[in-house]
């Protein structure tokens, strides 16, 4: 006898090609969670140069997966082959969801829904992996609010467990099942949170990392000094320091502004020392320098 199919694979059952918008740090680590689960997955950036950077990533992270075992040549040939590149929006007509993971700006991802809406199929899932944004804000911006759903992937996508949902005020109750669904067969675990500035993890966890810039500008402690205390005070695997520039600035403080002006407290003030290095072009990691340089062999504090 066939069994029946669960309640599970019937919801999300028909979601079969995923559009990923942003070949950045989440995009590509999104469409290489996808491709592992046999998803079809088509990556789009403005640019080849982008999206040759985001393929480099997903193929150096799957060697390094394979060169440790965990999975075989087969497994990542076959995740690889699944994952198409393009500038097109076109080439998303035939996806079930596609997923935004453009920069943190509202602005862009605004005008990314008006070229992405009229080449969709009618019933097709948009989610955002904003950090911060109004999910009801962004929805409205489309033309399916009862479609579109807020999908935070923590990063690096492929090591990170937690997906945080968020529905908009007019997200339908199917969107939301679907998408929660997704997750778990991504092999994920889901939390749901109200769309509040920054939701969950990033209301909690950014600022803590901007007063660890406070306490960097006011001289409380050194780069260096500033991590370890909290790696082995507060036994935090990584230091908040370390963690911004992981994260990337230019997303830290775009989410510190989105928490000041949606919360309207001045507890949320961005540090003027986080403000200046994105300035200066100082994004962290991505850019080779943030509050370490990433330059040399091994990363050395800046201050
Ligand atoms: P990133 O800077 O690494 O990548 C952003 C990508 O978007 C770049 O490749 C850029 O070329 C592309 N892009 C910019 N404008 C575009 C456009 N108009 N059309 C298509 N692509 C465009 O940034 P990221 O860290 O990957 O962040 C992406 C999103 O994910 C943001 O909304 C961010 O808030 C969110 N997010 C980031 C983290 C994190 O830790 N960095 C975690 C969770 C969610």
């Amino acid at each position: 006898m066939t069994a029946l199919p669960t309640l599970e694979s019937a919801l999300s059952a028909h979601i079969r090609k995923v559009g990923i918008i942003g070949a950045g740090q989440m995009g590509n680590g999104i469409a290489q969670v996808f491709a592992q689960r046999g998803f079809a997955v088509t990556l789009l950036d403005v640019s080849d140069a982008a999206l040759q950077k985001g393929m480099g990533t997903i193929i150096k992270n799957l060697g390094r997966m394979e060169s440790k075992g965990k999975i075989s040549a087969a497994d990542k040939d076959a995740a690889l082959a699944l994952i198409a590149t393009t500038t097109a929006y076109a080439d998303f007509a035939e996806c079930d969801l596609v997923i935004e993971a453009a920069s943190e700006n509202e602005t862009v991802k605004r005008a990314i829904f008006a070229q992405l809406c009229p080449v969709l199929k009618a019933d097709a899932i948009i989610a955002s992996n904003t950090s911060s944004l109004s999910i009801t804000r962004l929805a409205a911006a489309t033309d399916r609010p009862g479609r579109f759903v807020g999908m935070h992937f923590m990063n690096p996508v492929p090591v990170m467990q937690l997906v945080e949902l968020i529905r908009g005020i007019a997200t339908a109750e199917d969107t939301f099942a679907i998408t929660k669904e997704l997750v778990a067969r991504l092999g994920k675990i889901s939390v749901s949170a109200e769309d509040f500035p920054a939701f969950i993890v990033n209301r909690i966890l950014l600022p803590m990392i901007n007063e660890a810039v406070y306490t960097l500008y006011e001289g409380v402690g050194s780069v260096e000094s500033i991590d370890t205390a909290m790696k082995l005070g507060a036994n935090h695997p990584m230091g908040p320091l370390e963690l911004a520039d992981f994260i990337g600035l230019d997303t830290c403080l775009a989410v510190m502004h989105v928490l000041h002006e949606g919360l309207a407290d001045t507890k949320y003030r961005p540090c003027p020392l986080l403000v200046k290095y994105v300035e200066a072009g100082w994004l962290g990691r991505k850019t080779g320098r943030g509050f370490y340089d990433y330059t040399g062999e091994k990363p050395v504090p800046t201050r």
